[in-house]
């Protein structure tokens, strides 16, 4: 039976573009309950500086409070050696670290140049890739189109893949930062880092800024991705596009996959009481999701014509 995992970073990415700070407790039960959907894997928060995301002032606290969770792996994303050294000493046990191809969008969002994030890449690696036991993952943003530089050239993407993969990490995962991707953009770029790179586990991560998440989900999954980021409720939003739509909806995904008769894994009927939850708990929030909106479709019932009554 074919099998995909889905990541779930509503936590990280949904939270991180809400302009006012969610109570830490409310946080946790978010977390709590989307665990109890059958979620193996979730980014909870960013170790950034505060004054960067204030939204994660509390992540030390965040961790203590959903640190008993059993079978889910709950990563962080670490922007430097500093962030490294927190996550570490709050018992994170996956970092992410993230940089942009683009050198306009790395340098808007952490003042560096892709150069300069790799570097720090290197160095967080050689301390703590081989006997921390941390796992480690890059995020590579706006893959498949910059606000500022417009269309990224598939060369550039597999530069930056070649020296991330250089630094010694296997999992890496193709970002579609500002909704700019389309199925055809999907097949090229990562069929050529799969190409070039048969070691590394890509990951997809894609927006639904203009409204083909679904579509690029189900491109990358025919041509070979089997690990898909998501956020509940389609949280998220982009700063670069304002009042759209965020993440692509984690229950939309999984009722894609269960659909076709891909396992997922996750509870869809359970999903969507977590999005009920953050409609009464976070009413600020944008909840886009379709499937929230309409509902499960009613299981298909056999008619029996002869005990129907007849209609005119
Ligand atoms: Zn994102």
């Amino acid at each position: 039976m074919e099998k995909v995992k889905i990541i779930e970073v509503g936590p990280r990415d949904g939270l991180q573009n809400i302009d006012f700070f969610v109570p830490t407790k409310q946080k946790i039960q978010f977390i709590k309950r989307l665990a109890a959907c059958g979620i193996s894997e979730m980014q909870i928060g960013s170790f950034v500086a505060p004054q960067a995301i204030p939204q994660f002032q509390d992540i030390r606290e965040m961790v203590k409070g959903i640190k008993a969770l059993k079978n889910v792996v709950l990563s962080a994303l670490i922007p430097n050696i500093r962030g490294a050294e927190n996550a570490l000493s709050c018992g994170i046990g996956k970092f992410i670290f993230f940089f942009s191809v683009s050198s306009a969008h790395n340098y808007r969002n952490v003042r560096q140049t892709p150069e300069e994030s790799i570097k720090e890449l290197r160095h967080i690696c050689q301390k703590y890739l081989d006997d921390s036991g941390i796992t480690f993952q890059a995020a590579l943003a706006t893959v498949f189109g910059c606000p500022f530089a417009g269309e990224i050239k598939t060369d550039a993407v597999l530069r930056a893949v070649e020296k991330t993969a250089d630094c010694g990490v296997t999992e890496i995962t193709l970002c579609d930062t500002v909704g700019f991707g389309n199925p055809k953009m999907i097949e090229e770029k990562f069929s050529a880092c799969q190409k070039r790179f048969p070691e590394i586990t890509f990951g997809a991560h894609f927006h639904n800024t203009r409204g083909l998440a679904l579509a690029n989900t189900l491109r990358a999954y025919e041509i070979g991705i089997r690990s898909f980021d998501a956020a509940t409720g389609g949280l998220g939003g982009c700063p670069y596009a304002p009042n759209s739509s965020g993440n692509v909806a984690t229950e939309e995904t999984v009722f894609l996959f269960e659909q076709m008769g891909i396992k997922t894994g996750i509870d869809v009927q359970k999903l969507l009481s977590v999005c009920r939850f953050l409609q009464k708990t976070l009413p600020q929030a944008n909840i886009t999701s379709s499937l929230f909106q309409a509902g499960l479709p009613k299981k298909h019932k056999l008619v029996d014509d002869s005990k129907r009554g007849k209609t005119k």
